[in-house]
């Protein structure tokens, strides 16, 4: 077997899947591995079009290598429809990739030696098992979630949810008696409004589960200082992160900022240096939240209301409605707003006070490692867990209330953004978390040894 293993990285046709999947291609790199980096067309071709078609001039000598394969949907086709997405993935990829990985070695003499599945592709974990090569699942969520999966039999036995995976009443349960409490009404799978969507969910993860077996190795883009409770609870699952860009060079497409979707607006960089030491409150909701109207208009007046610098992600994707006017009496003379931003760039800026976070994982973590506290809006799935991890758990946010009408009011967004930046305790805490991470990813740390056992089995 070669000294230079080439790792075949397989993230989820999402930019929450691919950006930490990337992030851990390029530790790979640092420790010795070569990468082929797997995503559907479509994603492939907006990685390309917010680097400015540069792809060339970015990727030529570098030893990650972007590769596509169509994901059997017409280019029109809504992707953000999970069944027709996930089912178009199953019926198509599997064989697609078999026949990439054979090429591979036929035609560029390219031996792929193990393959790192996101959750939701762990399909392609049985064709490592078949073809004889390495596997190993990389779960981007919190690991109390894959906790909550591997327990799926043991909740329905208990009267917790319902053979649809639905919630039968509300109320809190634990996985264990050291387990922090989880809601029945947070339980990610049932986190989904569109009709059905919900089981049609909860039955592609039970679909998921036994693939999991076959990967020899279980990474997670979490840390023990957060989810201890959940580590033990599942000990074959290896903490790696906090996953986080190294921005040193990265004032421009470099290789380091691959795997963006859309281009980054780095003159919000040059606002945050004119603006006071954590004067500012960062806005970004992630990559899929849609807001209606009126709750896109009582944000931007809140915001406003505020008095206070804000700097505000508002997507303008061409592929989804998400062009909403500006309120008349919204001014934003405080503020900014960027369709893109660098985030992680922005959270670990001095000048960022709060963020107010749909509590993605990803920007969950990124938030917790630059010890900023948040206040907590989220939309769907896995957020209304990390929501209630970050105000109830580890103590570091607040949520939102809404109105009667089911709004959050330009009121209430003033009212609790008044709240956490006042609250010198809160800060405090987070900036002991944040230490906390950090200190995973040093030499000697959690997170760094972990990378280093798997390094180490990848080139045996
Ligand atoms: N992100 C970014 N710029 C933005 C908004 C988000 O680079 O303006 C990145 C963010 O750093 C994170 C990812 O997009 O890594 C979003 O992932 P997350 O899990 O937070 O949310 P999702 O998009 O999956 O809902």
């Amino acid at each position: 077997m070669s000294d230079v293993p080439t790792v075949l990285v397989l993230p989820a046709p999402a930019q929450g899947h691919v950006n930490p999947m990337m992030i851990l291609s390029q530790r790979l790199v640092e420790y010795g591995c070569n990468i082929i980096f797997v995503t559907t067309e479509f994603i492939h071709n907006k990685v390309i079009t917010s680097m400015g078609n540069q792809e060339a001039d970015v990727t030529t000598g570098s030893r990650i290598k972007l590769v596509s394969i169509p994901d059997g949907l017409g280019p029109d086709a809504d992707r953000n429809n999970f069944r027709e997405l996930f089912d178009s993935i199953l019926n198509n990829m599997p064989a697609k990739l078999e026949k990439l990985i054979e090429e591979l070695r036929l035609k560029d003499g390219v031996i792929v030696s193990c393959i790192v599945a996101d959750f939701s592709m762990t399909w392609a974990l049985e064709i490592a098992s078949k073809i004889g090569i390495k596997g190993a699942l990389f779960h981007p969520f919190a690991a109390s979630l894959l906790a909550l999966n591997c327990s799926i039999p043991r909740l329905i036995d208990d009267g917790i949810i319902d053979s649809n995976g639905l919630p039968m009443t509300r109320k809190t349960f634990q996985l264990s008696p050291s387990f922090p409490a989880m809601d029945t009404d947070s339980i990610w799978w049932a986190k989904i409004f569109v009709p059905g969507s919900a089981n049609e969910v909860f039955n592609f993860v039970v679909h998921c589960m036994p693939h999991l077996e076959l990967a020899e190795w279980w990474l997670c883009h979490t840390t023990t200082d957060l989810e201890p409770e959940a580590l033990s609870y599942l000990p074959k699952l290896l903490p790696i992160g906090p996953l986080l860009r190294s921005y040193d060079h990265d004032e421009g497409v470099t290789e380091r900022s691959l795997g963006q979707l859309w281009k980054k607006d780095l003159s919000c960089i040059n606002w945050l240096d004119q603006q006071p030491h954590a004067s500012v409150i960062y806005v970004a909701f992630g990559s899929t939240t849609l807001f209606d109207n009126k709750q896109f208009t009582e944000l931007a007046l809140g915001l406003e209301l505020t008095n206070r610098p804000f700097l505000w992600v508002v997507r303008q994707d061409s592929d989804c409605n998400n062009k909403m006017p500006l309120p008349n009496e919204f001014k934003g003379n405080q503020g900014k707003i960027v369709k893109w931003a660098p985030q992680q760039k922005v959270l670990s800026h001095p000048a960022i006070a709060c963020f107010v976070s749909h509590c993605g994982w990803n920007s969950t973590i990124e938030g917790l490692s630059n010890g900023v506290p948040f206040l907590c809006w989220p939309y769907i799935v896995d957020q209304f867990f990390d929501k209630q991890y970050i105000c109830d758990v580890l103590k570091v946010g607040l949520g939102f209330d809404s109105d009667e009408n089911g709004l959050i009011s330009h009121e209430e967004i003033k009212d609790k953004v008044d709240k956490v930046l006042s609250d010198e305790n809160m800060r405090s805490r987070a900036h002991v978390l944040k230490e906390k991470l950090l200190n995973n990813l040093k030499d000697g740390g959690t997170s760094s040894e972990n990378l280093n056992k798997f390094i180490n089995w990848l080139k045996e």
